[in-house]
């Protein structure tokens, strides 16, 4: 533990130095104020999906207490993943397919949809080896992607010169109790990252397409990509141990850690390559309290909670709790303390950056036959929405590519100073 404390607070450093060549640039009021458009599956389809509307509402209010996406029972990208899902199960075989079929009908043809397959013994099946598979949906900038011209350019940027925003939550649920549907954890975290891919999609569209019509695509020497890491097996099947968890996140990120770039990319490995990890869990119930766990990454924490102030302020979030969700933007440096095991430690033994957000304490529902549709809180999940669509689009420097803005909206940049 100490030893961990150490190297952390070394590669701080290193991070702290090579911060000024990242641009951040905060969202306009006018943008967050278009976040509520984002919302009915029926208008934030990829303008180039000739898919038909699958909800008639297209409505910003939802005071009839249905949402087309997060609705428990109906809702397009929650309701299919509430069921008992156990790896190897015919409802954890549905989900997958909920997956695929998401981000092919819903995402934008320039995401790479990727499984991670591997197998394990668990100590409640015995040698019966369980499936676990990770689904990678990942979106590069498209000069990165393109096959190299021949001979290759010096200058052309590749696949391992993207530094990705990586968003991550698991689907697996509980073996035990039989029937557990896990709807905290982590359907709602799910159904949360496939709608912010969903709702940055024509965004990031935009945003590259000019880029390359100005010909500065691939010249600013910082390309930033996008992946979604839909994540198996973090239940223990019997007692939580290093062996018994996070199967799926330890293969993959060992298997991230084998495989290497072309010599003279940005990065040497995919694993390197993740600019920020961002681990969703135990989202959906009212009142979350999320801590800042991690010092080196307590910048973004506070980029994060800044996004909740704003959309607070502008009256863009529903819900009225007596704290905001992220309420540790002051946090005092000898307060961190201790953190959560849960699927980022096997990327954060290999040095990569984390931002955990899961509540503490834990929703009391948790690992009880009670974590179901009923017993979450959608207007806190739409919130969770908005907040985290804001935080990545500003990551991928996204301000003004929005579409569908009224040209009357553009005006008024965001001016706040920041607080040093
Ligand atoms: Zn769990």
């Amino acid at each position: 533990m100490r030893h961990l404390f150490t190297s952390l607070l070394l590669l701080a450093l290193t991070i702290i130095q090579a911060r000024p060549s990242f641009a951040y640039t905060p969202l306009s009021d006018a943008t967050l104020r278009h976040l509520p458009r984002l919302f009915s599956s029926s208008s934030s389809s990829p303008s180039s999906s000739s898919s038909p509307s699958s909800s008639s509402s297209s409505s910003e209010n939802y005071s009839d207490g249905f949402d087309p996406d997060f609705d428990p029972t109906h809702g397009a990208l929650l309701a299919p993943i509430l069921r008992p899902r156990v790896p190897g199960t015919p409802g954890h075989a549905a989900v997958q397919e909920h997956f695929a079929a998401f981000a092919r009908d819903r995402l934008h043809a320039g995401w790479a949809a990727e499984w991670h397959n591997t197998t394990s013994a668990t100590p409640a099946t015995g040698d019966r080896a369980v499936p676990f598979r990770n689904l990678v949906l990942r979106r590069d900038p498209p000069w990165t992607t393109a096959p190299a011209p021949a001979p290759a350019s010096a200058s052309a940027s590749r696949e391992g010169d993207v530094a990705r925003l990586t968003l991550a939550a698991h689907y697996d649920s509980l073996y035990r109790p039989e029937g557990f549907v896990g709807a905290v954890d982590s359907a709602v975290p799910c159904a949360l990252l496939l709608f912010v891919a969903r709702a940055v999609d024509a965004a990031l569209t935009r945003r590259w397409e000019a880029a390359e019509r100005s010909g500065e695509a691939g010249l600013d020497g910082e390309e930033k990509g996008l992946q979604i890491l839909l994540l198996d097996g973090e239940e223990a099947w019997v007692e939580w141990s290093e062996r018994d968890s996070l199967y799926g996140s330890r293969a993959l990120a060992e298997a991230w850690e084998r495989t290497r770039y072309e010599a003279g990319s940005s990065f040497s490995t995919p694993l390197e390559a993740i600019s920020l990890f961002v681990l969703l869990d135990l989202l959906g119930a009212a009142e979350p309290n999320i801590p800042s766990y991690f010092p080196k990454t307590h910048w973004a924490y506070q980029n994060l909670a800044k996004i909740e102030e704003r959309l607070r302020k502008l009256d863009l979030l529903e819900t009225k709790p007596r704290k905001p969700f992220l309420a540790e933007s002051g946090k005092e440096a000898t307060r961190f303390r201790g953190f959560v095991q849960d699927d980022h430690v096997p990327f954060m033994r290999r040095g990569v950056d984390i931002l955990h957000i899961i509540p503490s304490p834990f929703p009391s529902v948790w690992h009880t036959m009670d974590d179901d549709g009923p017993h979450l809180d959608v207007p806190t999940i739409r919130d969770w929405a908005k907040i985290m669509t804001a935080f990545v689009a500003e990551w991928m420097d996204l301000e003004g590519y929005f579409p569908d803005m009224a040209p009357s909206d553009a005006g008024d940049k965001y001016s706040e100073k920041e607080e040093l």
